[in-house]
């Protein structure tokens, strides 16, 4: 690789992996950095049918979340929302499980009256960004269906029934992606991956199993990743043996790994240019093949976002000048 083909430090498309709450956490710290030079490329495997609407949680947790609109109380959903809809479905006997907002109820409708009308996810989730004056890319992984399914302690269950329905306590055996064999990804995130001025490929910090590996289960985006002119740096979602939030750490013991980072960089081998941990765990570095940067990663505040994301696009492009160097340093 040429140093003069590189992009200037500081310059270039941003591709962030993600899934819905942790991962949006830092997609909004990088977007306050880098605004439209980012892409994300959201999860789609959490999406389902539901009362004969197409919902898509990630992405528009993703959505709400940089929109500058999503409800910190709740830590899901709209902000500023009502219930008038689901207290009259409840009354009526309907399925109540999953909680549906007025206001974010107009998301589902609008786009499952798009998607019929053939219009693709891709670009009704570009006009629902432009909506909200997002200037990032939001990408779903995917215009094809993949579903999460998990093999559990109560059968297979789909995605939302494990998650929200079931509240993540059945004991988890297995995950399967269906439909990923013959899913494409859309043709936006190929662009994003193969960008010529590409910075950095950073897998957020969410959850590996049930929010990343779906996207890197969309055929070619694993090898887009491992063919990446630029360094591909994931942050942790494990902080002292724990997640922050959700079953991360659950299902991690449910499928006999350890609850640590270590774990986290062993389960992307093959993946990683570096891996970003939090301060807490810095006596795990050397246990760690390749490079890691030891910073605080748990994300409370936006100041806390962006802070992050700032650390990890500074790690990202001293990498970056390590890989233009012929004796290349990184191993992938
Ligand atoms: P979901 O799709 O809503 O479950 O969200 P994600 O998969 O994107 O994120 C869930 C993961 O985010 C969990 O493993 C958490 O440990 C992790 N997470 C949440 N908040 C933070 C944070 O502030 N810092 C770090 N490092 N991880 C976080």
């Amino acid at each position: 690789m040429k140093t003069e083909l590189l992009p200037e430090a500081g310059k270039g498309r941003v591709v962030a992996l993600c899934g819905g709450v942790g991962g949006a956490k830092l997609a909004l710290g990088l977007s306050r950095l880098v605004g439209a030079d980012l892409s994300l490329v959201v999860n789609t495997g959490d999406d389902f049918e539901h009362l004969g609407l197409s919902i898509s949680p990630d992405l528009d947790t993703v959505l709400y979340t940089l929109g500058g609109i999503a409800n910190k109380e709740l830590g899901w959903g709209r902000a500023d929302e009502s219930w008038n809809f689901m207290q009259a479905l409840a009354h009526l006997g309907g399925e109540a499980w999953f909680q549906l907002g007025d206001r974010d109820l107009a998301l589902h409708v609008e786009r499952t009256h798009q998607l019929r009308a053939g219009r693709s996810l891709t670009d009704f989730m570009a006009g629902a960004a432009r909506a909200h004056g997002i200037t990032a890319s939001i990408l779903p992984m995917s215009d094809d269906p993949i579903r999460t399914t998990l093999t559990t302690s109560e059968g297979q269950l789909p995605f939302q029934r494990y998650f929200v329905e079931r509240r993540c306590a059945p004991t988890v055996h297995g995950i399967a992606f269906e439909g990923a064999s013959s899913a494409r990804p859309s043709a936006p995130v190929v662009e994003a991956l193969q960008a010529p001025d590409l910075r950095a490929v950073i897998l957020c910090p969410s959850n590996p199993f049930l929010s990343i590996d779906p996207i890197l289960a969309t055929p070619g985006i694993r090898a887009l990743l491992e063919q990446a002119a630029a360094p591909v740096i994931a942050v942790s979602p494990i902080i002292g043996g724990a997640a922050v939030k959700g079953p991360t750490a659950k299902i991690m013991a449910e499928l006999g790994v350890p609850a640590t980072s270590r774990a986290i960089a062993q389960h992307y081998e093959g993946l990683l240019d570096g891996l970003v941990i939090d301060d807490v765990d810095a006596g795990e570095r050397g246990t760690i093949d390749g490079p890691v940067h030891v910073t605080p990663t748990l994300m409370k505040t936006d100041e806390d976002r962006e802070h992050l994301a700032r650390e990890v696009l500074r790690f990202a492009d001293s990498l970056r000048t390590a890989m233009a160097n012929p004796t290349r340093a990184v191993a992938r």
